[in-house]
């Protein structure tokens, strides 16, 4: 925003430099038309903070649209069509919005007395140990060569896949935007 062209002197001559620079961040441009549009929401064209895409109140607005966006792109389903982990970011249960299954969230939303839309279906990771990355990362700061003169990798692979295949009861899981349970919950009891 308010872009100024830069000179430089030459033998007492000030020159064009061809650079425009942005009269809020400092920032050097090319283009006078990019100079004056920094800084500025491109949402709405007001001045925004250093660093964003938008204004505050256009970045609230630009989340819900991907969030509507997200909704109407998604599969839904019905409550009878879902047994598995959910996330809504409707109910903030100190477990992040993460409920074991739509059981346990409506009665949750029954308690707190909270409206629920929808939520998201869960999918699963299972626990992993990467046993690559560990390696590099361990060989990070070492010499160059050092992975070659490693000796037991075979044993250490075959132990590191048991203990992966023992643990894959231990779970983690990741909202699914692509499949979203449709509740429409509405409390009968609401707090006033
Ligand atoms: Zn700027
Ligand atoms: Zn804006």
């Amino acid at each position: 925003m308010n872009a100024k062209e830069m000179f430089y002197l030459m033998e007492d001559v000030y020159i064009n430099a061809g650079i425009w620079i942005c009269g809020e961040c400092k920032c050097l441009f090319r283009e006078k038309a990019v100079a004056d549009s920094c800084c500025l929401c491109t949402r709405c064209g007001k001045q925004r903070e250093n660093g964003y895409i938008f204004c505050e109140e256009c970045n609230i607005k630009h989340r819900e649209d991907v969030e509507k966006t997200k909704l109407e792109k998604a599969e839904k389903i019905g409550i009878e069509d879902w047994d598995g982990p959910v996330w809504t970011d409707f109910a903030s249960n100190g477990n992040d919005g993460y409920f074991g299954d739509l059981g346990e969230l409506l009665e949750f939303a029954e308690d707190e007395g909270i409206e629920i839309p929808y939520a998201y279906t869960c999918g699963k990771d299972p626990f992993n140990l990467d046993l690559e990355r560990a390696l590099e990362n361990s060989l990070e700061e070492m010499w160059d060569e050092a992975e070659e003169h490693l000796v037991g990798y075979d044993e250490l692979k075959t132990a590191v896949d048991k203990f992966n295949k023992d643990n894959s009861h231990i779970e983690g899981w990741f909202p699914n935007c692509h499949k979203i349970v449709i509740l429409n919950f509405k409390p009968e009891r609401k707090d006033d």
